[in-house]
């Protein structure tokens, strides 16, 4: 099946030759780093995602063991594992060679088990002829997370695919000198892994789904092979929200720009940008930014907000504080009395 979890090495930053020493000094970094208590409000619960997938990174890839089944199978190591146990078990079961003799039901077993570990992600190839002879091999399906820059700009990603292929040692028999093949064990099938690159369009939606096609697992007897779905995620931003092609951001302003109208610095998806506060704005009014959030299907781009957050200076020096004791002076009605007034009917 399409593996969409991030790999272990790459989540951790260091590379596939890296030592346990160097795996473990890259997790304790990155623990630091994202630790879901370090972190509070909208973060908070993406940090501990990602904390997560850290620890699940560093369990695998820090025991000499695991991380050699991680090597050869992916993200399906675990099951991986389980199968070879499974036919290591039945091999012990049956009792020499017996068992082998009796070709159907054995090999219609493990068939099935192969089937559920790789199976998963998989759907049936569609299509006419997609049974018997000269059916096209199945789609398979994964998923893709992209950045919010990533959805600007367009992006080749490159996919881990991991399928079932015909093992070369027995060529898909399961049998060497009519004993089970020790290179697949008997299953006549292997886990391979391929990577693809894949061309995703600029201002792709999160939720889409991208075909490509001819990308999907080879067919049994010769055939085309299925096309491979990719779901697109749009990873969530620190920063900005999306709504569509529009993107949201809150812009802290101080309560003199806001009051006496300033122009200030604002991020965006690219460089910052000047932005004119007008005079008398208020916390939670909207400037609008034409053409620059994202891209849309049509070809135009969305729009860019910042909602404006008044912000208090604290704590305030001498002279700040003087200030406010003169604004306190002056005669205000009570910014409350309508409120109150609307309270009571
Ligand atoms: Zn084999």
């Amino acid at each position: 099946m399409a593996t969409a979890q991030r790999d272990y090495y790459e989540l951790l930053g260091v590379t596939r030759t890296a030592t346990p020493d160097d795996i473990k000094k890259a997790f304790r970094r990155l623990a630091r780093q994202f630790h879901p208590d370090l972190h509070a409000g909208a973060r908070k619960g993406e940090m501990e995602k990602k904390f997560k997938e850290l620890n699940e990174a560093y369990e695998v890839l820090s025991d000499p063991e695991s991380r050699k089944k991680y090597d050869r199978y992916g993200h399906q190591w675990e099951q991986a594992e389980a199968y070879e146990r499974a036919q290591q078990q039945s091999r012990g079961a049956g009792g020499g060679d017996a068992q082998w003799q009796n070709e159907g039901r054995a090999g219609a077993d493990f068939g099935d088990i192969f089937e559920s570990i790789f199976g998963g992600g998989r759907r049936r190839g569609a299509g006419p002829g997609s049974e018997g002879s000269g059916a096209r091999g199945e789609d398979l399906i994964t998923s893709v997370r992209l950045s919010l820059r990533e959805v600007i700009s367009g992006v080749t990603q490159r996919i881990q695919l991991t399928e079932p292929v015909p093992c070369q040692s027995c060529h898909g028999t399961g049998r060497v000198s009519r004993r089970p093949c020790p290179e697949c064990a008997g299953a006549g099938r292997k886990a391979d892994t391929r990577m693809i690159d894949v061309k995703i369009p600029a201002g792709i939606q999160d939720g889409k789904r991208i075909r490509v096609p001819g990308k999907g697992a080879p067919a049994p007897n010769g055939g085309r092979r299925g096309d491979l779905f990719l779901n697109v995620e749009v990873a969530k931003h620190p920063v900005f929200t999306r709504d569509g092609a529009d993107l949201e951001v809150t812009l802290p302003v101080w309560p003199w720009e806001a009051t006496l109208g300033a122009e200030v610095t604002a991020p965006t998806l690219g460089d910052p940008i000047k932005v004119r506060v007008p005079a008398g704005s208020q916390s939670g009014n909207k400037l609008r930014i034409k053409g620059k959030g994202l891209p849309t299907d049509g070809g135009t781009r969305g729009d860019l907000y910042f909602v404006l957050q008044i912000i208090l200076p604290t704590p305030l020096s001498e002279d700040e504080r003087r200030q406010y004791e003169e604004m306190a002076k002056a005669a205000r009605p009570d910014p409350r009395g309508d409120l109150i007034r609307k309270a009571g009917q």
